[in-house]
């Protein structure tokens, strides 16, 4: 079976040479020393690697099971709810006045990146409760907080999100569920939502939805959804819990992956409902949050990549075939182990180099959170909502990709199940689709995002690759390894987002079927940042006489290697992209 070790090295090596968090003037961030961070992430490591991992494997064979309308999660899940609710993980970046920890979102999302690279469907059940806690924190009335949030915190209560119905998922506004508003300012909702994460389950006392649904009467499309707090038992004045409140669960589905994470129909009857935030804008009040939960699902894919990528190495230096064709390295063995062939190094560098790279910029962009959260820096909200679907729709696209990748290097154990490697495959294949499918950012990134604010968000990201270069040219460390590639693939971006501007107008088709590459060229662009400013932080280290001479060293390595091999991507989608919408949409729908 898998094993899993959290990557405290790394994630320190981002939090401090890189972001250097504790010298930061981000309110919060002076407590996140060096010691304390390595304290928090070592014990977060312990959780996953003894609490967390040994569950996954099973977790994923016995799967959720739905009885007497009744949802059981697998074994040992109970259990391990109550190490992460008595270690207070479950709040440890939620708000002090609800029992939370107070800590900066950067260091909840590293711990979160531990958390589910050890098991996934497990982090989902308290991953989904800090996306309802959100807005409720954001959106609800003091009231609302103080009734509902310091349970969510500690998790006895759990958090969903209801968007979905059959006949609609990307496109909200066709939606059904009703909200019939009642004299005493509640209102009862009524409809069938469809795959709810975490819908119901074992491991809390009560479960608080979140619904979006249309008060009877109001606009018609999107314009008409509100959101609404609807408790699977009512809550009284006094905190207790009083009656069932008409929410039941139709069914639950049988997936492809993440089957320890109950995905629900859930039903809603008359249920009584308290509107969240003002009427009819319940989609502003969802997209508050969706800068955090499309971060958090770009650090699922990442997750998933790191902990394939581990096992995938352990296999590589165990598996004993073939001989190293430039001389034989275990010539008392049968045979060399697989990661002499440079084939294998090549799938393996890719894994680490994108695991690497992709974990700095999934980082950067949660401090870019708590900039906006922390110190109400309109910029860095701009720019982090330009990033967001990148972050979530690149790192996940690649994510999945590297979970191949890694399952590729078993050959075919990797394909049967006994290694775990095809677990790493389905559970990161959802993270493509859910919080919005990976189609649908690039469509968000080029149709809006792009465009916001005059384009004055896009331009402060060119602007930090040029100061960037500008400030290190005469680097001649940094010179011909990252910032030749850099300036070449921050070319090609800017040519793309040109391309848009000069054709996009005249017909949108021509920037929406460049919309997928334009993501991936974004996101290489910041993963080659990255890379970049890392290098240039482990040269600093270097040079400061760090006694870790190797590991500077390798992430020096493992930096020239995405330069040079993944980042010429970049040329590849611009070429795309500037061939247009003619040969994608040149076929009538009947000729498919
Ligand atoms: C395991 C699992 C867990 C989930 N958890 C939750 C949850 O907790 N809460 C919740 O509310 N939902 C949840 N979902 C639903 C998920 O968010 C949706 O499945 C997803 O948003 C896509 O909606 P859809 O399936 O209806 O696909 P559709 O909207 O029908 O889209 C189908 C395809 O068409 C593409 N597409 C659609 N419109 C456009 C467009 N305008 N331009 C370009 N491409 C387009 C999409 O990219 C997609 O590839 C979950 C789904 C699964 C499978």
């Amino acid at each position: 079976m898998p094993s899993y070790t959290a990557p405290v090295k790394d994630i320190q090596f981002v939090l401090h040479d890189l972001l250097g968090v504790s010298a930061s003037n981000i309110q919060g961030y002076d407590e996140l020393e060096a010691d304390f961070t390595g304290a928090v992430l070592e014990e977060a490591g312990k959780v996953a690697s003894d609490v967390l991992a040994p569950i996954n494997a099973s977790g994923d064979i016995e799967g959720c099971t739905f009885e007497d309308g009744l949802v059981t999660t697998p074994k040992g899940f109970k259990e391990a709810f109550g190490v992460m609710k008595e270690g207070g993980w479950t709040g440890l970046d939620c708000d002090p006045e609800y029992g939370g920890q107070n800590m900066p979102y950067v260091l909840g999302t590293a711990v979160g990146e531990i958390f589910s690279g050890a098991n996934q469907a497990f982090t989902m059940y308290h991953g989904l409760t800090h996306g309802a806690y959100s807005a409720i924190h954001a959106h609800g009335t003091t009231e609302q907080k103080a009734k509902f949030l310091p349970k969510m915190v500690s998790c006895e209560w759990t958090g969903t999100m209801n968007l979905t119905e059959s006949h609609c998922g990307t496109d909200l506004g066709l939606m059904r569920t009703k909200a019939n508003p009642q004299s005493d300012g509640s209102y009862k909702i009524t409809g069938e939502k469809i795959f709810i994460s975490a819908g119901d389950h074992d491991l809390s006392d009560n479960t608080i939805h979140l619904v979006l649904a249309k008060i009877a009467g109001g606009p018609d499309g999107i314009k008409g959804v509100s959101l609404f707090i609807v408790p699977k038992y009512i809550v009284k004045d006094d905190g207790s819990l009083g009656a069932a409140n008409g929410v039941s669960v139709g069914s639950i589905e049988e997936k492809m992956g993440i089957h320890a994470n109950a995905t629900c129909v859930m039903v809603y009857n008359d249920s009584v409902g308290y509107l969240l935030g003002e009427e009819h804008k319940g989609m502003r009040a969802m997209f508050t949050m969706m800068n955090e939960a499309r971060v958090g699902v770009g650090m699922q894919g990442l997750a998933q990549a790191e902990a394939a990528y581990q096992n995938a190495v352990i296999y590589a230096k165990d598996r004993l075939q073939g001989r190293d064709v430039t001389g034989a390295k275990n010539p008392d063995g049968p045979a060399d182990p697989i990661i002499v062939h440079p084939d294998v190094r090549r799938n393996l560098m890719d894994q680490k180099s994108f695991v690497e790279g992709g974990r700095a910029f999934l980082l950067w962009s949660a401090s870019l959170i708590d900039q906006v959260h922390r110190a109400g820096d309109a910029d860095a909200d701009g720019l982090v909502s330009l990033m967001t679907p990148v972050v979530k729709g690149f790192l996940t696209d690649k994510g999945f990709d590297m979970t191949v990748q890694a399952q590729q290097v078993f050959g075919g154990h990797g394909y049967i199940e006994e290694h775990g490697m095809s677990q790493f495959v389905r559970d990161a294949r959802i993270t493509q689709i859910y919080e919005g499918a990976n189609g649908v950012q690039a469509l968000d990134l080029v149709g809006r995002k792009l465009a916001v604010d005059g384009g004055k968000h896009v331009m402060a990201f060119f602007d930090l690759v040029k100061s960037f270069i500008k400030e290190n040219e005469g680097d001649e460390a940094l010179k011909a390894d990252f910032l030749e590639p850099l300036k070449q693939a921050s070319k090609d971006l800017q040519a793309a987002a040109m391309y848009f501007m000069q054709n996009g107008m005249k017909d949108p088709n021509h920037a929406l079927a460049g919309s997928n590459d334009f993501m991936h060229l974004f996101g290489h662009t910041c993963l080659g940042l990255m890379w970049a400013r890392m290098a240039k932080a482990a040269n600093t280290a270097l040079a400061a006489g760090a006694s870790d001479t190797a590991f500077y060293e390798t992430k020096l390595t493992t930096g020239r290697y995405y330069m040079a091999r993944h980042l010429p991507a970049t040329g590849m989608h611009l070429a795309r992209i500037q061939s247009g919408a003619d040969t994608v949409m040149a076929l009538d729908a009947e000729a498919f």
